[in-house]
């Protein structure tokens, strides 16, 4: 593969060459990890940046009605929209939900849209670079606004959440009062909560919903450094359309005030930070449980933890001392 080639066409916001720039950033081989670097080196020097947008919701919340109807809005102003998913596809119900053809069907076949489909590992860390990496090409391709999207199992809405200007959380309504068992750590990331399917039969559920959720976003989190109002909890249908402008909006309006205050800037600088000690400490585990001679020492030592003779805080402070001492 030319690299150089590939990169002209991703910077030219060719969505084929995106695709497979994105292939390349995916393989596991050692030649095209080379390759997908000297890649990322070449298209950083643009300094493009799209908003960048994690949707975090369980199955069935409605995420891919939800992206399908608002790509098309941001699409019909004219804006690039890319989607990425990041959960491996084992972590779907159903199967790989991004996979499905009839998933934001619409969308893809718009012109300034582009739609990944969700990758096939399932190492978590793994996803994270590749997503961390995709991300970036979109960006170099010109697109606007990336969004990422997540289901609500795992850590990966924190991976997301790290990789986001944004975050969204997205909720069905409740049939009772009690909020819907989203784990507190989730909330606490979300900039926005969007109560979906505010139609019909639902609408007064998810109005109920809403404001259940209004109250306990702002008890559990605060952010000085966000505007008044922030986090905000919203009602949408993604189904008929509804609430999707005053959503979009939002977010404008605070992203507009973290850029105007420097966050925007800080936010990004201590992501890239964190993704590189990330990958760093990756590396390390990686290149330690590669070695024969680490591996044969911990099977040693757990032989031993095992079978009494140590604790496993005496043997694991023993092998770090040796493991240091190198
Ligand atoms: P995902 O699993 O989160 O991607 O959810 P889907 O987008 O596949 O939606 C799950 C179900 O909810 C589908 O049957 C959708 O038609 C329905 N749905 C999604 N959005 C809305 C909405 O705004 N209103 C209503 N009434 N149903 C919706």
């Amino acid at each position: 593969m030319d690299v150089s080639d590939i990169a002209q066409k991703v910077a030219a916001g060719d969505r084929r060459a995106l695709a497979r720039a994105i292939t390349l950033v995916e393989s596991q081989r050692g030649d095209h990890r080379a390759q997908a670097l000297e890649l990322a080196e070449r298209l950083r020097g643009l300094g493009r940046q799209a908003l960048r947008i994690g949707l975090s919701g369980t199955p069935g919340v409605g995420k891919s009605t939800f992206i399908e109807s608002f790509g098309l809005m941001l699409v019909v102003q004219g804006l690039r929209v890319a989607v990425l998913a990041v959960d491996p596809s084992s972590a779907r119900t159903g199967g790989s939900i991004l996979g499905d053809k009839t998933r934001m069907e619409r969308l893809s076949r718009e012109p300034l849209a582009f739609i990944r489909p969700s990758p096939s590992q399932t190492h978590l860390g793994g996803v994270a670079r590749r997503t961390r990496e995709a991300v970036a090409l979109c960006e170099a391709a010109g697109f606007d606004v990336v969004l990422i999207e997540t289901v609500g199992v795992g850590q990966s809405e924190t991976v997301v959440a790290e990789l986001s200007d944004l975050f969204i959380l997205l909720l069905a309504p409740a049939g009772g009062d009690e909020l819907q068992g989203v784990k507190r750590g989730i909330m606490e990331m979300a900039d926005i909560i969007l109560v979906n399917k505010a139609d019909g039969d639902f609408k007064a559920a998810a109005m109920r919903t809403r404001a259940d959720y209004a109250g306990a976003v702002r008890l559990l989190r605060r952010r000085p450094q966000d505007p008044d109002g922030f986090p905000k909890a919203l009602t949408v249908s993604a189904a008929e359309g509804l609430g999707l402008a005053k959503a979009w909006a939002e977010m404008q309006t605070l992203v507009e005030w973290r850029r105007a205050h420097g966050h925007w800037d800080s936010r990004r600088a201590s992501q890239a930070r964190h993704w590189f000690e990330e990958e760093v400490r990756q590396g390390l585990l990686v290149a330690l449980t590669a070695d024969p001679a680490t591996r044969a020492a911990m099977r040693q030592a757990g032989d031993a933890v095992a079978q009494g003779q140590t604790t496993p805080d005496r043997a694991a402070a023993d092998l770090l001392a040796r493991i240091a001492k190198r």
